[in-house]
């Protein structure tokens, strides 16, 4: 079908998802209405209605081609898993059937055993079931020969633990929205029924030759290139980033929209990023949970797609050092469904002042849950990326823009008092969305900036599900939101008019948050100052930041706010860390069999040319009149490539050694701090050495594919 398809995306757009057109179709009316209420509430679907939800989904499905069910959940392994059955059923007498009945609808009972659970369960009681979230409509995927029905669920114990990242996202925004409807009514807006927050996320990636990956063990392996020199012309021209899109990569993204509008994933944008190879899709934002899973599927079809195209997908966030990394910038915003945004000025004075409010919570909750929103960021891949000079660095502060630092400012120092609607409107809150949008406005190295009427969490990871980041800023928002509430409302039963009192909250909110916000250039050394001097977070890697999920004040407010329990937290932890560190052992241990096996021998291959050809030079020297200098000089040459040959030997040594010693750490944390503090230093002083040898030995002899040759050839 691909790019002979002539027809408007509109006609088929979500054409494979059983969305609202083909409920409206397939279901009877009451079963419909009934589906919508639920999807509108957000609660679980009833059975009755859950048989005929599936019966017309089923029947949907099958006239579609799928032959197959599968519950798609997200396991705390950050990938999505499935389990397919057939739809086919025998009956007694041994007629074949397709059967799907409500129950496996709305729950199925994949063995949870192979999945991680960070220690929450023993082995025996290994179960677990999925549960359909009836906001993310099924959809059928293609693959090999035909389509699968997948159904987008939770994954849940038998205990009722989580064991996805799915619900802690959903209870996440179901907390945030309670908060905010309580607020809302205090300021006066009455009746809300729900609040939704929502993410755009701007997923960033590499394309490269397949021939290229296959013959790099590195980047099949770890996902990024533990060796390779710069080539000498590298980002330094910027002359890629909006650059035209080559040819066979706008085929790429061609057949990838079109596989995504079918699935009813918005995909908008696309465009060159600032590193060569290096692209970009950004989809129109959509509410968080449903953002989530279609970023995963964004991310599976555009692996899918490029592996057919003859392309390598990388979603590594630093997979060429020295070259610029990929981040996922996460759009966030919260609104009242089917209204207003609340991160929008908007103007009137009312809709002035709840934003106000609703911006003060932000600072709030990003001030006071710095830590764990940079924990919900921290990877392998990440640690790369974050404060190295092309993405945020890993203090988090909030970029706001002139206009509205000035506001801020204003209303803190007590220059306007907010007592008449003039004085609000003069404010000029209204301009902020346009002021904010416009390019020159922007700081493009704060890590969350708010740009008109969103907040950009730009330190999110490129391979990174956006679930975990989203579930902290839910939760966060929903506390900040709290404390807005609790203060307003004391201050009004201590006799303050309301106006008074939300203009005392706002500001004592702005006093108290001053340390977060940053204007300046956050790649400066003034920031790491700032940081220091303001005692905000400054967590270089993912050992050091991850200790932030189990501090008693974090582990409360997930508790308090029904996100995660204790347990589910410890959970977590225990699987990062575990991640962190069977990741660094696998990098260190691929870069151990690349330089063993390949390197060591490329060179030692070239040194014997050299030796030899050194021979015959000295052999020679004195009939052809070859002056001792001249001599001296292609020893040197010889004797410097001997040393690094021998030092690149001595380093695998070390580094063997070191990886044994890591086994003798204790406990899981320690072996990770052992990991960034030890072997990955090992891990650097080997590529130091490989790559300067890189750039002597003849070319024929080396077996890896080059930088230049990954990065510039199409
Ligand atoms: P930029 O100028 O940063 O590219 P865009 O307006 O193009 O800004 O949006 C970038 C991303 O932010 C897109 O995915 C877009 O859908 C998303 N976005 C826009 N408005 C909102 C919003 N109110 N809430 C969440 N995400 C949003
Ligand atoms: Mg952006």
């Amino acid at each position: 079908m691909s790019n002979e398809r002539k027809v408007a995306v509109a006609s088929y757009y979500g054409a494979l998802t059983f969305g609202t057109e083909a409920m409206r179709e397939r279901l009877p009316k009451e079963v419909f209405k009934a589906l919508q209420d639920t999807i509108k509430s957000g609660k679980k679907l009833p059975q009755d209605i859950a048989n005929v939800v599936a019966h017309g989904m089923k029947e949907w499905a099958i006239e579609n081609g799928a032959t197959h069910y599968t519950h798609w959940f997200q396991p705390m392994t950050g990938s999505t898993a499935e389990k397919h059955d057939a739809f086919l059923t025998l009956e007694r007498d041994g007629t074949v059937i397709e059967r799907f009945s409500g129950e496996q609808l709305i729950q199925g009972e994949p063995d949870a055993s192979s999945f991680p659970s960070g220690g929450m369960r023993s082995t025996f009681e290994a179960r677990g079931y999925t549960a359909w979230d009836p906001t993310s409509p099924a959809f059928l995927m293609k693959g090999g020969k035909g389509f699968t029905l997948c159904i987008p669920t939770v994954f849940i114990s038998y205990h009722g633990e989580a064991l996805d990242e799915k619900t802690p996202l959903l209870r996440s925004m179901d907390a945030v929205s309670k908060a905010a409807i309580k607020l809302l009514d205090v300021l006066g807006i009455k009746g809300v029924q729900r609040v939704i927050t929502n993410a755009g996320p701007e997923q960033e990636y590499f394309l490269i030759d397949k021939k290229f990956y296959s013959q790099r063990p590195d980047l099949v392996m770890t996902g990024r290139t533990l060796l390779g020199a710069l080539p000498p012309k590298g980002q330094q021209l910027e002359d890629h980033y909006f650059g035209s899109i080559p040819d066979r990569v706008l085929e790429f993204m061609q057949e990838v929209e079109e596989e995504l509008f079918l699935l009813g994933i918005p995909a908008k944008t696309r465009h060159n990023e600032v590193a060569p190879h290096q692209f970009e899709l950004a989809p129109i934002f959509e509410q968080a949970n449903i953002a989530s899973d279609h970023n995963l599927l964004v991310m599976e079809v555009m692996r899918k797609v490029a592996d057919k195209k003859g392309f390598a997908l990388l979603l590594f966030e630093k997979p060429f050092a020295g070259i610029n990394g990929s981040g996922k910038h996460n759009n966030w915003s919260i609104g009242i469904d089917g209204g207003m945004n609340l991160l929008d000025p908007g103007d009137t004075p009312e809709s002035n002042i709840s934003f106000l409010v609703f911006l003060v919570a932000v600072l709030k909750g990003v001030y006071k849950r710095a830590a764990v929103l940079r924990a919900s960021v921290a990877s392998i891949g990440n640690d790369h990326r974050l404060g190295a000079n092309e993405a945020p660095p890993a203090v988090v502060t909030v970029f706001l823009g002139d206009l509205l630092e000035r506001v801020l400012d204003s209303i803190e120092s007590g220059k306007v008092d907010l007592k008449t609607e003039k004085q609000i409107l003069d404010l000029g809150l209204s301009h902020v969305p346009v002021l904010n949008k416009d390019y020159t406005d922007r700081n493009r190295t704060s890590p969350f900036a708010f740009t008109g009427n969103k907040f950009e969490f730009r330190a999110v990871g490129s391979s990174q599900p956006i679930s975990v980041p989203n579930t902290v800023l839910n939760t966060l928002m929903a506390e900040a939101i709290d404390d807005m509430n609790t203060a307003i409302t004391a201050k009004i039963n201590s006799g303050l008019s309301k106006d008074d009192a939300i203009l005392t909250a706002v500001r004592e909110g702005i006093t108290a948050t001053k340390a977060i916000r940053y204007q300046g250039d956050n790649y400066s050394d003034d920031l790491q100052r700032a940081a220091a001097e303001r005692g905000l977070p400054n967590m270089k890697n993912t050992p050091e930041s991850v200790r932030a999920w189990i501090e008693k004040d974090t582990v409360d407010m997930f508790v308090k706010y029904g996100v995660l329990s204790s347990e589910e937290i410890d959970s977590r932890y225990n699987i990062r860390i575990e991640r962190y560190v069977k990741g660094i052992d696998i990098e260190a241990r691929t870069l151990l069999l690349m330089v063993k096996t390949m390197v060591i021998p490329d060179v030692s291959e070239y040194q014997g040319d050299v030796g030899s050809s050194f021979n015959n030079l000295v052999a020679a020297a004195e009939m052809i009149g070859l002056s001792d200098e001249a001599l001296k000089t292609q020893a040197a040459n010889l004797k410097s490539l001997a040393e690094d040959l021998s030092k690149l030997m001595e380093l695998t040594g070390i580094l063997e050694e070191t990886i044994e010693e890591m086994e003798e750490e204790e406990s899981e944390l320690a072996k990770a701090d052992f990991c960034s503090a030890r072997i990955l230093p090992c891990m650097n002083a080997i590529r130091e050495v490989a790559d300067k040898l890189e750039l002597q030995v003849d070319r024929s002899r080396w077996q890896l594919p080059t930088y230049s040759e990954m990065l510039f050839e199409h």
